[in-house]
């Protein structure tokens, strides 16, 4: 059914859907009154205050009707396609050789799935991993061949290093060069996003240039299905931000999901897997990680392990920046 055959009746709230023409015809035989949707639940929630600018395309589509997977992909490629944030997409900072490698996964409310790790020269790559979950058999791809699929499916190569990020490298070459900068909130925003749209349909979604300076063929927790995301459409979503090596060794998405589903509100869910961080780490020094979640009533929640952690939250009404309930202290 097209836009043009919807009939809004008394605001976005109380909408209902009536076969075009049909009322005005008076003609009782074609009048059909289908299934209610529900403009007024659909809502967005992305890490960092970067999310705020995604979310505003997210929220559009989701306005549009479209579904919560397209929303998510349409909203992340805003921030892959900003050359200023240097944790995504073009102008993500680049590994320790200069080179900007590139996660990113997809998940949509019937565990359709799609990833790509370590890919270079591809702008967006939130919509090679869709692609990899609609028209593979696979749900991960990586490297070369993740590159070569972008390439036959008609995504251009493009240089990815920006002057910006090539300077901020060469001055890190020079003066750290085996130290690797801490992941928070002043130098990290890697982004990931969970949309619920008019038919209560959850999708969630991740992408980053992840750990500046990296070594060489390191990936992080966002491309890996149950640690940077996870979506059970019975019970919620959840994913993450931070350091991935953290959250990949307690499948922190995916915790947060099983936690949900036992009853745990979205933000005591993921004070629980921040706690499951804190148990698996000896040193938390310089160990920022962050989770969001929603579920499926629309609830939202977060928590991280320090201070300075915020994310973005749209619905049709507002929106607005929360700064997430923490343990620590970010001292720098
Ligand atoms: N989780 C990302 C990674 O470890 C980085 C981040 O979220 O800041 O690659």
């Amino acid at each position: 059914m097209k836009r043009r055959d919807f009939v809004k009746i008394g605001g976005l709230g109380t909408t209902a859907l009536i076969i075009d023409g049909c009322k005005a015809k008076g003609n009782s035989e074609k009048k059909e009154i289908l299934p209610l949707p529900h403009l007024n639940q659909v809502k967005v929630i992305s890490t960092w205050n970067s999310g705020i600018n995604a979310n505003k395309t997210a929220i559009e589509a989701l306005k549009n009707n479209k579904s919560a997977l397209d929303a998510v992909e349409l909203g992340l490629n805003v921030i892959e396609s900003d050359p200023e944030n240097t944790s995504v997409g073009i102008g993500g900072l680049p590994d320790e050789n200069g080179n900007v490698t590139l996660d990113a996964c997809i998940m949509d409310h019937q565990f359709n799935c799609g990833s790509v790790s370590y890919i270079q020269n591809i702008k967006n790559p939130i919509s090679v991993a869709r692609k990899v979950m609609e028209d593979t058999p696979h749900v991960m791809l990586s490297g070369k061949g993740a590159y070569n699929f972008a390439i036959s499916k008609g995504f251009k190569h493009a240089n990815l290093l920006t002057e910006t990020s090539k300077e901020s490298w060469e001055e890190w070459k020079k003066e750290n060069n085996s130290n690797l900068p801490a992941i928070n909130h002043e130098n990290h925003d890697t982004i990931a996003m969970i949309a619920l749209d008019h038919k209560g349909n959850l999708a969630t979604g991740c992408t980053t240039s992840g750990w500046a300076y990296k070594m060489e063929g390191r990936v992080g927790d966002s491309p890996i299905i149950g640690s940077g995301v996870y979506l059970d459409n019975e019970v919620g979503a959840a994913c993450a931000t931070g350091l991935g090596e953290a959250i990949i060794k307690i499948c922190g998405s995916h915790a947060i999901v099983e936690l949900m589903r036992n009853g745990e509100s979205p933000e005591q869910a993921c004070k629980i897997a921040i706690q499951r961080i804190k148990n698996s780490n000896k040193d938390l020094k310089d160990l920022q990680v962050g989770f969001i979640a929603m579920n499926k009533k629309g609830e939202i929640g977060s928590y991280s392990l320090y201070s300075g952690f915020n994310y973005a939250y749209q619905d049709i009404q507002r929106s607005k920046l929360i700064d997430s309930q923490y343990d620590f202290e970010w001292k720098g």
